[in-house]
C-alpha cells in the first residue's frame, strides 16, 4: 500500500505528507517504509516488484490517488477515452526532480486549452502561473467536479485541486507517470484495476485510506499508520473475499477499492439480518441437529474488531489468521551446553583445539570456527559459522586448550534447525480461535506484536415471571427465588463472554418491552428465561412475535420446551425455558455454539466420549434426551430423578449424558455418550 505525495521531497527524517509504503507479505504486515521523494519511491517499487516476481509471488499494489479523471477529460487531451492514453500523455509531459517539478505549469497549460479558468485550480507560488487560478475565484471548469466514485466517498477531494490540503490533483498528475512506466516496464505482467481484468501477476489498484482507516494509533505518523492499517485490512481478507471486492464494473474514470465494503474492511460490528431465526414453514418438531445446522448457517459475528497487543489478548477471539513474522527458532542453535564444531565424528578418540571465544544465547558469535576446531557453546546460542554439531559437555574432557571425546557422534547432533518449529509465514493461530496462554507464547516467539481480535460478546441476562424474587429478598408464599439469572450469568462468564445483568421483570408486556429496549444498547445478545411458550402469560414470545421477527422453535429435545428466537431492535434474543434444568440444557446445547459464533469464534461442537452406563433407561423415539450425569469408577451415573424441577441434580452432575433421537433401551454396561461440562466449553 502506497500513500503518495505530489509535492517536493520531504525531510530526511520520516515525516507526514511524504510517500509512505507498507508491505503485507504472506499475511504478515511489515514495518512501513518512508520514501522522501518520488524518485526513491519509483526505484523502491521496481525493486519490490522484481524481487516478488523472482520469488514467484503475485503482487497487488495499492496507490492512494485516482487512476482516471472525470469523463471527457482524457478524450479532450488525447482524442481517446482510453485511460492509459492519458497516463502516457502525462508521462510524456511531466518533469520531476526531488526539488522541482512542472506540475503547476502543466496544469496551467491544460487550462489554457479550455479557456484558462479550469478545470485545475489552486497554487501558492510567488510567481503567477499562466492559466492556473490561485483560488476558485472566477473558476470555470468544462468537466464534472467529481468522478462517480468520489461522489460515493464522503470527504473525497476533487482531482482538479492542485494545492492545499488534499491536493489530489497534484498527486495524480505526479503519480500517473510513475504507474505508466511500471506498466511499460513489466508489460504483460501488469493489469490495472478497474480498467482491465486482473489476470496478470501484478495488479495496480486505486485505494483511499481515509475510506476505512481510523485515526493514527499513538506514536505513529499519520501516513505511516494509514499504509500500515490499510495493508493489514487487505491482508486480513480471505482471498475469495478480496476477489469479490475487486469485482467491479470496468470504468474509464477509475474506481476506489472498498466502496460499499467499508464496515467489513474496518472490522465494524455487522448486525444480524432480521429474518435470521425464521423457521421453514410447516415444520412441527425440529430435530436438534437441524436446529443447530440452521443456527450455524445463519449466525455471524456481531461484535467489532479491535487490535490488541499480544500480552493483552488472552481469551480474546482472533478476527484474522495470524502468521509468523519470524521463524522459530530464528537461527539454528544448540539444545545443550557443550562444544560445537563442523561435521560428525566416527568411533574412537578425537581431539579438537578450542577457539578463544564462547557462543552464548542472545548474541550471535561473529567469528567463523575453523574446520577441525571447536567452540564452547551454551544452550540456546545460535550456531556460529563453521558449527553444525554440538557434543554435550558431560561427554568431553577439556585439556590444554582442546576438547577430547570419544565418537561416534552424528553430524547435526544436539542442534535445532532454524524454523524446525515454525517457519516465517506459517499460520500460528487461526481466525476464530480463542487465545490461550500457550498461544500468547507462540505468537510472541514468532515476532507478532499485536493481533486483530473480536471485542468480547456482551450477553444480557433477563429473568421473567411474576413469581420471582431475588436472593436476599423476602419470599412470600407462592414466590420463588430467581435461580436462572445467577446460573446463566455464570455460564456466560465460563463460556468466555461478558454477562450483563438485566435484572428481572414481571409478566407485564409494557415493563418487558421497556426492559428489552434498554437492554438493546447494553448487550450484543439477550438471553431471557421464562415466558417463552405460547400461553397467555408468555410475554417474551408475544413481544418478539409483535416485533415481527420471532420464531418459536419447537425443538425435539428433553428437557426443554420451545425456544423463542427473535430480534429486538436488531439485537438477537434467545428466549429460554423458565425451568432451570431446561434453561441450562438449552443454553449448553444451543446457546454455547450460537454465542461462540456470534462472538467470532468457531462453531463449538460439544466434545463428549463414550463410557459404559451404570444405569438402566428406556426411552421413546422422537426427542433427543439429556440426563444429568457424572462419572464414578469409570462408569456414567445419572441423577436419580429426571424431574425437571430438580435443580439440585444440576449441581450434583459433572456433565450430561446425550441419548440419540430414536428409541433406546440402555442397560448397565452399554456405551453411552457423556459430555462433561468442559465439553460444552465451560
Ligand atoms: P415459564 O416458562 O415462565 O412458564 O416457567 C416455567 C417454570 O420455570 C415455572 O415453574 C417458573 O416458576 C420457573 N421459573 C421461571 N423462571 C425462573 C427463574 N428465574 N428461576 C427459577 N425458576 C424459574
Ligand atoms: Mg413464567
Amino acid at each position: 500500500m502506497v500513500d503518495w505525495s505530489g509535492g517536493n521531497q520531504g525531510a530526511a527524517k520520516p515525516q507526514a505528507d511524504a510517500i509512505w509504503a507498507c508491505i503485507a507479505r504472506g499475511g504478515v504486515v511489515e514495518d512501513a517504509v518512508y520514501l522522501r521523494n518520488r524518485q526513491l519511491a519509483e526505484a523502491w517499487l521496481m525493486d519490490v516488484i522484481r524481487a516478488e516476481r523472482a520469488a514467484g509471488r503475485r503482487v497487488l499494489l495499492g496507490f492512494d490517488f485516482p487512476f482516471g479523471y472525470p469523463a471527457g477529460f482524457g478524450a479532450a487531451l488525447t482524442g481517446s477515452d482510453d485511460p492509459f492514453a492519458l497516463w502516457d500523455w502525462f508521462e510524456a509531459r511531466v518533469e520531476d526532480e526531488p526539488r522541482a517539478n512542472n506540475r503547476f505549469d502543466l496544469a496551467g497549460e491544460i487550462n489554457q486549452r479550455f479557456g484558462g479558468m479550469g478545470p485545475f485550480w489552486g497554487h501558492a507560488l510567488k510567481r503567477d502561473i499562466a492559466g492556473l487560478p490561485r483560488t476558485k475565484v472566477g473558476y470555470n471548469s468544462p468537466f464534472a467536479a467529481r468522478r462517480e466514485a468520489e461522489a460515493r466517498a464522503t470527504g473525497a477531494f476533487t482531482l482538479w485541486q492542485m494545492s492545499g490540503v488534499g491536493s489530489v490533483g497534484s498527486q495524480a498528475m505526479m503519480g500517473l507517470p510513475v504507474l505508466a512506466r511500471l506498466r511499460r516496464h513489466f508489460a504483460h505482467d501488469v493489469s490495472v484495476w478497474p480498467f482491465e481484468p486482473l489476470d496478470a501477476p501484478i495488479a495496480l489498484v486505486e485505494v483511499w485510506p481515509s475510506l476505512t482507516v481510523g485515526p493514527a494509533a499513538e506514536g505513529w505518523i499519520k501516513d505511516q499508520w494509514q499504509v500500515h492499517d490499510l495493508a493489514r485490512q487487505f491482508a486480513a481478507l480471505a482471498p475469495a473475499r478480496l476477489a469479490q471486492m475487486l469485482d467491479v464494473p470496468a470504468n474509464p474514470e477509475g474506481w476506489i477499492f472498498g466502496l460499499g465494503h467499508e464496515a467489513e474492511l474496518r472490522g465494524d460490528a455487522t448486525p444480524l439480518r432480521n429474518d435470521c431465526f425464521a423457521l421453514p414453514p410447516g415444520v412441527n418438531w425440529t430435530p436438534v441437529d437441524d436446529a443447530l445446522a440452521d443456527l450455524q448457517a445463519r449466525l455471524t459475528p456481531v461484535v467489532a474488531i479491535e487490535t490488541l497487543p499480544v500480552a493483552q489478548a488472552l481469551d480474546r477471539v482472533l478476527a484474522a489468521d495470524v502468521r509468523a513474522a519470524r521463524s522459530n527458532p530464528p537461527l539454528p542453535n544448540t539444545a545443550v551446553d557443550g562444544y560445537g564444531f563442523a561435521g560428525g565424528r566416527s568411533a574412537g578418540p578425537h581431539r579438537l583445539p578450542l577457539v578463544a571465544a564462547q557462543a552464548a544465547a542472545g548474541l550471535r558469535l561473529d567469528m567463523a570456527v575453523p574446520a577441525g576446531s571447536a567452540v564452547r557453546i551454551l544452550t540456546g546460542a545460535a550456531l556460529p559459522e563453521g558449527v553444525d554439531t554440538v557434543i554435550l559437555q558431560e561427554d568431553v574432557e577439556v585439556l590444554d586448550g582442546a576438547v577430547q571425546f570419544n565418537g561416534p557422534i552424528k553430524a547435526g547432533a544436539n542442534t535445532r534447525k532454524a524454523g524446525e518449529d515454525v517457519m516465517t509465514g506459517d499460520v500460528v493461530a487461526a481466525r476464530g480461535r480463542r487465545l490461550t496462554a500457550a498461544d500468547l507464547a507462540i505468537l510472541s516467539a514468532v515476532g507478532v506484536p499485536d493481533v486483530k481480535t473480536y471485542a468480547p460478546l456482551r450477553v444480557g441476562v433477563l429473568s421473567t415471571g411474576d413469581e420471582l424474587v431475588e436472593a436476599g429478598q423476602v419470599a412470600a408464599a407462592g414466590q420463588i427465588f430467581d435461580a436462572n439469572r445467577p446460573m446463566l450469568m455464570g455460564l456466560i462468564r465460563k463460556l468466555g463472554h461478558v454477562p450483563v445483568d438485566l435484572g428481572q421483570v414481571a409478566d407485564d408486556r409494557t415493563a418487558l418491552r421497556g426492559r428489552l429496549d434498554m437492554a438493546a444498547g447494553q448487550a450484543d445478545v439477550i438471553l431471557t428465561s421464562g415466558g417463552a411458550s405460547a400461553g397467555d402469560e408468555d410475554h417474551v414470545s408475544a413481544l418478539l412475535n409483535e416485533a415481527g421477527a420471532m420464531a418459536l422453535w419447537r425443538i425435539a429435545i428433553k428437557p426443554g420446551r420451545p425456544l423463542a428466537l427473535g430480534m429486538w431492535n436488531g439485537t438477537p434474543v434467545f428466549g429460554l425455558p423458565g425451568n432451570p434444568v431446561a434453561a441450562m440444557v438449552c443454553t449448553l446445547v444451543f446457546g454455547a455454539p450460537a454465542l461462540a459464533q456470534m462472538a467470532g469464534a468457531d462453531w463449538a461442537e460439544p466434545q463428549g466420549f463414550d463410557l459404559s452406563a451404570a444405569f438402566e433407561k428406556r426411552k421413546k423415539p422422537g426427542r433427543r434426551e439429556y440426563l444429568r450425569a457424572r462419572v464414578r469408577d469409570g462408569r456414567v451415573e445419572v441423577f436419580a430423578s429426571e424431574g425437571s424441577g430438580r435443580i439440585s441434580g444440576l449441581a450434583w452432575a459433572d456433565g450430561l449424558v446425550e441419548l440419540p433421537d430414536g428409541a433406546l433401551h440402555v442397560r448397565p454396561g452399554d456405551p453411552v455418550r457423556y459430555i462433561p461440562w468442559g465439553g460444552f466449553g465451560l
